[in-house]
């Protein structure tokens, strides 16, 4: 019986007023039922306690709430969260909660699996088995925050989208959950403290920004030399870096924010001197900054995190050309809870 009911949180708030008109019932019931279940979070129709019980039983009777539901809480001796996240069907993903001394922030995934095939991420190496639906983004973003509540007595923060899949390829479930998050009806977030992340699908970045979400933009670029990037991320044979460059001009044009590039550094890949001119070339033809991002081992002998030497070759190379850089310390390492390495482990 269940499987014939419709998720109601596929249902705009100009479906649920539809709906409601032709029930005879009035429209401001969808507002209603519209902010318990993106406001207030209800997983049942008998949460809501402005409704009658009659037509939650008939709301029952035709819809269901497909709540997630958290299968295993992990936490490591840095403080960061991992949540392996059930769905209703059965599959499984990841998102984690990382607390600092000024924010906590929610990682947050947009696909079971992923469908490109970053040689280095252990989620490539999983399939992409499919989409989340907006529902199901929220509700990872809403158990991190109760979680950010309870073991750190403050509110979730910022949210990134940088768990498993590749979010420009979830497009519209995506930009749904955005709206649901930052709209007031929903959970009323900044979008400023909203990242995406993307490995850099041209077509898409224009795409979004002409939503004028006012998020913010992160691309995962790992190398601005051509023939090591198609190796690296072989996906992207198909984005020359030119598309990717013309449409992150269109993205500042359009929003006004600066990109941030995500850029890991390993050894023998691109830790070379003409690896850090082709970045520092890139990156002045477009506003931006540079997130150093520590190497997470998936176990390839391919890869292996860069000198130090290196590395401080990268922050000499961008910070005397004037480009903004950070190193980033990654965190939840110990519960394979960092940056590319949310592979379901726990759980296959
Ligand atoms: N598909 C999106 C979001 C998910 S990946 C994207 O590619 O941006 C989130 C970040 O983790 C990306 O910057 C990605 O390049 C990085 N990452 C992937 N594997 C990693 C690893 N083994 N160690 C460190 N960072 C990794």
């Amino acid at each position: 019986m269940n499987g014939t009911k419709k998720d109601i949180r596929k249902l705009s708030q100009a479906d649920l007023e539809a709906y409601f008109t032709t029930i005879g019932e009035k429209s401001f019931r969808a507002k209603q039922v519209y902010e318990w279940l993106w406001k207030k979070n209800a997983h049942q129709f008998d949460d809501m306690t402005n409704i009658s019980k009659n037509l939650r039983e008939q709301l029952g009777e035709f819809f269901q709430i497909q709540p997630v539901e958290v299968d295993l809480l992990q936490k490591s001796s840095d403080g960061t969260i991992k949540n392996a996240v059930k769905l209703h069907d059965g599959n499984v993903v990841e998102s984690v909660l990382i607390p600092t001394e000024s924010r906590t922030t929610a990682c947050i995934s947009s696909q079971v699996g992923c469908s490109l095939d970053c040689t280095f991420c252990a989620t490539a190496q999983l399939k992409r088995m499919r989409n989340l639906t907006a529902a199901e983004i929220v509700d990872q973003v809403v158990i991190i925050d109760e979680e950010s509540k309870r073991f750190y007595n403050k509110p979730l923060s910022n949210i990134v989208f940088m768990g498993m899949g590749e979010p420009l390829l979830n497009y519209n479930e995506v930009i749904m959950a955005i709206h649901k998050i930052t709209l007031p009806e929903g959970l009323g977030m900044s979008p400023r403290r909203i990242t995406l992340s993307t490995s850099g699908i041209p077509k898409m970045i224009e795409k979004l920004a002409d939503e004028n979400l006012r998020i913010n933009l992160a691309v995962s670029l790992h190398s601005a030399r051509e023939e090591v990037r198609n190796v690296i991320m072989p996906f992207s044979k198909k984005f020359p870096l030119t598309d990717l460059l013309e449409s992150l001009q269109y993205w500042y044009e359009t929003t006004k924010t600066r990109v941030t590039f995500e850029y890991i550094v390993w050894g023998g890949v691109n830790d070379k001197k003409e690896d850090v001119d082709a970045l520092v070339r890139f990156c002045k033809k477009i506003p931006s900054k540079v997130n150093i991002i520590e190497y997470n081992s998936i176990d390839d002998p391919k890869y292996k995190q860069a000198s130090p030497e290196a590395l401080e070759m990268y922050i000499n190379g961008l910070e005397s050309n004037n480009i903004v850089v950070n190193v980033r310390r990654s965190r939840g390492k110990d519960i394979d809870a960092a940056c590319g390495q949310l592979a379901n482990k726990t759980t296959s």
